[in-house]
């Protein structure tokens, strides 16, 4: 017979394990199915290895994040203790340098994701997310099914039925969707479905509350990045001050402008090799001019930029001996537009939850949003099982 679990949630990423860690903590004793389109747990704060060697790792998506907490919120100034009493993260202080239009650096960064208390994980972001969700899976309550891209949802008799693309099942009690994509117009094409799953399995006016969160998240755009990821050979070594384990490179707007990239982030490997991400978000159409023609003509193009910059502003006194370089396309980066009202994040006749950083909360298109709504998602759940 097959297996019923008592929550099924949809989405491996930050939101979903602080939502899982927390029930958890809180007692529940139910069995939990975690379904992740991707190989690992991590979504956007997810981290690539080196295909020669796994050791070499590189965040390649979210490198970092960081806490204000305006509202004073206990539940979320318990958890980051937490995770810096278990060794999880540590605070990246010094390590970070803003860059205005004249090449000045500064440590006074006007930057969304650098604002507050700025933390990053002491070993890599997707490690992270895995120790977020195992912080109290002790008894084994939780399933994984990794590269399983559900794309049909179905709600009958009080239970929820989760179908992927290559028809695999999984049936619940109560569903979590952590990403909007279920609930989404680009589901249509992504997921070449015919109507947004969420609303298939909810017609409309079954639900006030599921009409109007799937009206609200159609209103929901996403800034797009390109990322391009390097490996330098062995000692490799930044100059004077920059020379750390990690090192913070944010270009304000209008030296954005001028360069192109948006952020660039150094990380040492153990082997005294640097990793680098360049991170872009307005280049597509540079990117696809020089594609065209080969792509080793944008990679010659791009270190070419980087080297001038780093020797031209005494960052590395040679050029840039590169091992590997590749890159990576995040069609949905961050959410823009208005976010979803957090009295929507449950509904309790449809037995379904939503969290994730497209949810109307401080930090909303950023970790730090994204695991105040996996907390408050948790107590709202707690209290309604
Ligand atoms: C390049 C980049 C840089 C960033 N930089 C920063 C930063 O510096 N600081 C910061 O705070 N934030 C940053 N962010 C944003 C941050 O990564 C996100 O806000 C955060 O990771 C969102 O977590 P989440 O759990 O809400 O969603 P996700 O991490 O997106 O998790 C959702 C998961 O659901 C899975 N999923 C979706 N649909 C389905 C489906 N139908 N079936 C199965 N699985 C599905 C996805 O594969 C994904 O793993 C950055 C993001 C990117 C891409």
């Amino acid at each position: 017979m097959q297996n019923i679990y008592d929550v099924v949630v949809i989405g491996g990423g930050i939101s979903s394990s602080t939502f899982i860690a927390n029930i958890l903590k809180q007692g529940f004793k139910g069995k939990i199915a975690v379904v992740e389109a991707g190989r690992g747990l991590g979504g956007r704060c997810s981290t690539r290895y080196h295909h020669k060697d796994k050791k070499l790792a590189l965040n390649h998506g979210c490198p970092n994040f960081n806490i204000k907490n305006f509202q004073k919120d206990i539940c979320l100034e318990n958890f980051i203790e937490e995770l810096l009493d278990k060794n999880l993260i540590k605070s990246l202080d010094n390590s970070i340098f803003e860059i205005d239009e004249n090449y000045k650096f500064s440590r006074n960064y006007n930057n969304q994701f650098y604002f507050g208390d700025v933390y990053t994980s002491i070993t890599n972001m997707s490690k992270l997310v895995e120790n977020v969700i195992h912080l109290y899976n002790t008894k084994d309550q939780i399933d994984f099914y990794f590269e399983t891209l559900i794309n049909k949802l179905n709600f009958q008799s009080e239970l929820w039925n989760v179908l992927s693309n290559k028809n695999k099942k999984i049936i619940g009690k109560f569903l979590v969707c952590s990403s909007n994509l279920l609930l989404h117009k680009r589901s249509l094409e992504i997921l070449n479905v015919g109507e947004i799953p969420l609303r298939k399995a909810i017609i409309k006016k079954n639900n006030i509350k599921i009409d109007e969160i799937i009206k609200l998240c159609n209103n929901q755009e996403y800034i797009k990045r390109i990322n391009f990821l390097m490996f330098t050979k062995k000692n490799y070594y930044l100059e004077g001050i920059f020379n750390k384990d990690i090192i913070h490179f944010i270009f304000n707007q209008k030296a954005e402008k001028d360069i192109g990239f948006e952020r660039i982030i150094f990380q040492k490997q153990f082997d005294n090799s640097l990793g680098i991400v360049l991170h872009t978000r307005n280049m597509e159409s540079i990117i696809n001019k020089y594609e065209r023609e080969d792509r080793d003509i944008l990679y010659k193009y791009l270190l070419n930029k980087l080297n001038t910059f780093l020797i031209k502003n005494h960052i590395a006194s040679k050029n840039l001996l590169l091992d590997d370089i590749s890159r990576m396309n995040w069609r949905a980066s961050q959410p823009i537009g208005e976010g979803i009202p957090e009295r929507l994040q449950l509904c309790e006749e449809c037995n379904i939850g939503f969290c994730g950083d497209w949810i109307q909360l401080e930090g909303y298109g950023s970790v730090y949003g994204a695991i105040l709504s996996g907390l408050k998602l948790s107590n709202k759940f707690i209290e309604f099982y």
